[in-house]
């Protein structure tokens, strides 16, 4: 059974895209005594490989998952305290509106809107933060330009298995991949890489760090992606709690044929549940390694997930085990190519 506090912790760590850090701790903590090598590199992201039995069937599996998550940055104080802000990846403002946000210090405020939000639109430049500061100078003693700050979204269980909280995007990944190391005893023909990488949300930039030390013979994205059964302005047909998804679709990068017929199979073999699921907007770290080297056959693994890029995220913690078992399983297999 995977620990869920985990999930929790890992949720509740702050820890926008270039400020990684707190994140980053959890996980070394996690994986330390566990992997042959690790290490950090120059931006952030660790690389924990896990040694197989090797042998000439031996393939080089990196699994990426994010640490970062979305936020916003200072731009300006305004003379009466107000804090205005830019996005740091992508942010629907109305997900902000009238809610709360917290500095990597600590800080809270408040965020509001010049006129209607919905005059808003997505324009973020709309917005700002109030700390309870009616000066520029008061404010600045908590807050300077330059700042990022992140959602407040605690980690609640809802009713049938499921959870809710902030940073779902991609803490959980970061989750399934520490759960699936845990349970690799080295057994497999193959040596696993498992990243945790920096940077996703604007742009997978740690992943192409990474991939070009590791240089992979076979890449692995783990993140989530969007339910489409619920109203929103997303069309497809993954649902939370219908089991992992197998990435078959990722505007970021096509996937390698072979890799996910295997990964269909390894489903079917082990009874795991899973749906076919097709991302129409958005990308994973799949993009960076995919287009590293001479190139690098991918293929994604993600966790289904109602209201994407918000401070209650939603998924399904069934969904999670079987993401779990399926990482497990499928870094187990031969690959003949
Ligand atoms: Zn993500």
């Amino acid at each position: 059974m995977a620990d869920f506090e985990l999930l929790k912790e890992l949720t509740q760590a702050w820890g926008v895209s270039g400020r990684e850090r707190r994140v980053r701790e959890i996980i070394l903590r996690e994986i330390e005594g566990l992997v042959d090598e690790c290490r950090v590199d120059n931006i952030g992201n660790v690389i924990a490989l896990k040694r197989g039995r090797g042998g000439p069937e031996g393939k080089k599996i990196m699994l990426s998952a994010h640490m970062d998550e979305i936020g916003l940055q200072v731009k300006k104080i305004e003379a009466d305290g107000r804090i205005r802000v830019h996005r740091v990846g992508w942010v629907w403002t109305a997900a902000l509106y009238h809610d709360q946000v917290v500095f990597q210090n600590g800080t809270i405020g408040v965020v509001g809107c010049c006129g209607n939000i919905e005059e808003a639109r997505n324009d973020a430049g709309k917005l700002y933060i109030d700390i309870g500061c009616t000066t520029k100078e008061d404010a600045e003693k908590y807050v300077k330009v330059g700042d990022y700050c992140g959602f407040v979204g605690p980690y609640y269980e809802l009713q049938n298995g499921r959870v809710s909280a902030k940073s779902l995007d991609d803490r959980a990944g970061c989750f399934l991949l520490l759960e699936a190391l845990k349970r690799n005893k080295g057994e497999g023909p193959n040596d696993v890489y498992y990243v945790f990488s920096v940077q996703e949300e604007v742009g997978c930039r740690g992943a192409t760090t990474a991939a070009a030390q590791v240089a992979p013979d076979i890449g692995i994205s783990v993140d989530v992606t969007p339910d489409h059964f619920y109203p929103c302005d997303l069309e497809g047909c993954n649902a939370v709690g219908d089991g992992i998804s197998v990435t078959l679709g990722d505007p970021s990068a096509m996937m390698d044929e072979y890799l996910v017929d295997e990964m269909l199979s390894c489903c079917e073999e082990h009874g795991i549940r899973y749906q076919r699921g097709v991302m129409d907007r958005g990308g994973t770290d799949a993009s960076s390694i995919n287009l590293s080297g001479a190139g690098v056959r991918v293929a994604g693994i993600a966790l289904v997930d109602r209201y994407p890029h918000s401070k209650c995220s939603v998924i399904s913690k069934d969904d999670v085990l079987a993401g779990i078992e399926l990482i497990d399983r499928y870094t187990h297999r031969t690959f003949v190519f």
